[in-house]
């Protein structure tokens, strides 16, 4: 291993995996980083185990992308190894950032969730309600799988963080220009959010004018204009209150941003301000003060999946944070 190489690591804790290939998108690149960088941990593309990353000094890691957030003791223990071993500890993509779509598990409990997962989803069969078990006797002896937590958390309720990488998965773009502020040690202050400050409204090419809306629709209802935004269209865009540099990714490919940039800037509440961005551009024909309650709650039903549309990727990272656990 070249002595002047940045020593980079990856880890996957609660996420699709799809961040691990995000990190691959950077296509030919890849060569100039490999100029700069040796990986020191990735199990999932190297024959690495946790004891190796637990013998390294402390801050031997230069850097370690984090994705995923943390649901259960074995990833946590990880995150904390990992925060120990490395100099930069960056929370890469939606799930290590705010939790992400796991994050929407914290509707539930364990036990809601094992009951939907294990028993009762259209294509179980599990006649002897079998659940996974922390320990499991096998013949080849005691089998021990970390236990599942009532609640998903983002890295940093778990560690301290560096940096956050927005996006599920994070843009090509995103990730190069982290490696490039590692690199070249141009990082921004501490906990930054390694994305411009603007909207991803900012970055969308649709013509908006101002025009509002008495009906949602939701994306399989219609087939929307390719030049004019999809909000104004009656299809929620999470554009207005999500953070940009992802090049509006979505919208060019005619479908309505879903939030995984996570809040922008001055509006940390991501769905709160997705709630009163709607506000400003949804309603009857009235003026806004004579709408009966009746209205108000006609409007609103025309949302099928609040929680899943407003907090789709920030739910565990928002003031909610979960439903009350009674
Ligand atoms: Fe584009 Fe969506 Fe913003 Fe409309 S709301 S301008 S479609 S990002």
């Amino acid at each position: 291993m070249a002595k002047d190489k940045l020593k980079v690591a990856f880890y996957w804790a609660a996420s699709c995996g799809g961040c691990e290939i995000a990190v691959l998108d950077i296509n030919e690149k890849i060569l100039d980083v490999i100029q700069i960088a040796d990986i020191v941990f990735w199990p999932v593309a190297m024959d690495i185990k946790y004891k190796d990353v637990e013998a390294m000094p402390d801050k031997y890691v230069d850097v370690c992308f984090f994705n995923g957030g943390i649901r259960n003791p074995e990833q946590e223990h990880l995150a904390k190894i990992l925060r120990q071993k490395s100099k930069i500890l960056v929370a890469y993509g939606a799930c290590a950032h705010l939790g992400g779509v796991p994050g929407l598990a914290n509707m539930a409990n364990k036990k809601e969730v094992f009951e939907k997962a294990y028993f009762s989803t259209f294509s179980t069969i599990n006649a002897e309600k079998i659940t996974p078990q922390p320990s499991v006797h096998v013949k080849e002896g005691e089998l021990d799988i970390p236990e599942f937590y009532d609640s998903v958390r983002t890295l940093d309720q778990v560690v301290d963080v560096d940096y956050y990488v927005p996006g599920c998965p994070p843009a090509v773009e995103r990730t190069l220009f982290a490696v490039e502020a590692i690199a070249k040690g141009e990082l921004p202050p501490k906990g930054s959010v390694l994305a411009p400050l603007k909207s991803v409204c900012d970055e969308c090419p649709r013509k908006k004018e101002n025009k509002k809306i008495t009906k949602i629709y939701r994306t399989y209802e219609k087939v929307p204009e390719p030049e004019r935004c999809l909000l104004e269209q009656g299809i929620i865009c999470m554009g207005p209150a999500t953070r940009g540099g992802c090049g509006a990714r979505c919208l060019n490919a005619d479908m309505p941003c879903t939030g995984c940039g996570g809040p922008c800037p001055n509006s940390p509440e991501q769905g709160a301000a997705m709630i009163s961005a709607l506000a400003s551009i949804l309603g009857l024909e009235e003026e806004k003060e004579k709408y009966s309650e009746e209205d108000v709650e006609k409007l609103m039903s025309q949302i099928k999946d609040p929680i899943g549309t407003f907090y789709m990727y920030a739910l565990a990272a928002s003031i909610l944070r979960r439903k009350v656990i009674k």
